[in-house]
């Protein structure tokens, strides 16, 4: 018997998958349009229906704009979502996403939005993440003065394809002080105008909306975080068939000089969480490591 092509090797996983979650329907915590890009991609792969619940609540997890602290982490708050939202509606299956904004660690001046994606089966006990970063962001805030200099901003920041937030104050914001989702000249003007008639400072803050729904990029980065989940739930264990097997890059190529091992790629080892079998791929086209990597005849 020869291998299985690819394609072959796809359909047979495409059809474990499917069969591992055995057409359940599961429950999308989200509120901000994230459906239009984790909907199409989850149900296809693992065949299930997702259902989009109105009326919860992901507010209470933590807003963007700061008027609602996240509750803890980025990936406690997502557990958290996604089993209120399996419980909330009587589900085993719960999927939520989770994005977040910081300064890039090695680029300066760079932001770099992560976004999360967790599903959540109950029923199996298992809990898979995908994961998708990227310097491509629009976040940004700014202080102005009046309306030429929020339009500038605006502008300059994606509007009106990407929405804007006016603060009254930088930090503490009551709700009336805030209006967010501004994506029409219209919109911007009357919140501007309002925010600066109550204002003390002579300044208010104008930002970009981060919430999916007003931010085209951020859904591009939550769509790529989606298909990191799918690849994931698609690393079969071949021994129990258990799905999301964890990946680790195993360094110590052997120099091709002195034979030393390098901090360069050898391989890859996937585990199984659950039976424990351990499979280790090499690359047979890289048996040594170039001698300039080596800490012995390069240092
Ligand atoms: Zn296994
Ligand atoms: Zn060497």
């Amino acid at each position: 018997m020869g291998q299985a092509s690819d394609t072959e090797l796809e359909v047979l996983n495409r059809e474990a998958v499917h069969a591992f979650f055995g057409g359940r329907t599961g429950v999308l915590a989200t509120m901000h349009g994230k459906e239009r890009v984790i909907v199409p991609l989850l149900s296809e792969a693992l065949g299930i229906t997702l259902t989009v619940p109105r009326g919860f609540d992901t507010d209470r997890f933590g807003t963007f704009t700061g008027d609602v602290p996240r509750a803890g982490n980025q990936v406690e708050a997502l557990r958290a979502k996604a089993l209120a939202v399996t419980e909330q509606y009587g589900l085993t299956l719960g999927v939520a996403s989770e994005g977040s904004f910081s300064p890039h660690p090695l680029l300066p001046f760079a932001t770099l939005n992560l976004e999360l994606v967790l599903l959540l089966d109950r029923e199996k006990g298992l809990e898979l993440m995908g994961e998708a970063s990227t310097t491509e962001t629009n976040y940004s805030r700014r202080a102005v003065r009046n309306l030429g200099e929020a339009l500038e901003f605006a502008y300059q920041s994606g509007f009106p394809g990407h929405g804007m937030v006016v603060k009254v104050k930088e930090l503490y914001n009551q709700p009336q002080d805030l209006a967010k989702g501004l994506n029409t000249e219209a919109l911007l003007e009357r919140a501007v105008n309002g925010a600066l008639a109550k204002s003390t400072a002579g300044h208010i803050y104008l930002e970009t909306d981060m919430r999916a729904h007003f931010n085209p990029l951020r859904m591009k980065c939550i769509a790529e975080a989606t298909r990191s989940l799918v690849d994931k739930v698609y690393n079969l264990c071949p021994e129990c068939g258990w799905p999301g097997r964890t990946k680790v890059l195993k360094r110590g190529l052997p120099c091709s000089l002195c034979g030393e091992a390098t901090e360069q790629v050898q391989g890859v080892e996937y585990n199984c969480l659950r039976c424990g079998h351990i499979a280790y791929e090499v690359d047979l086209n890289r048996t040594t490591a170039d001698p300039r990597w080596c800490a012995y005849c390069n240092p």
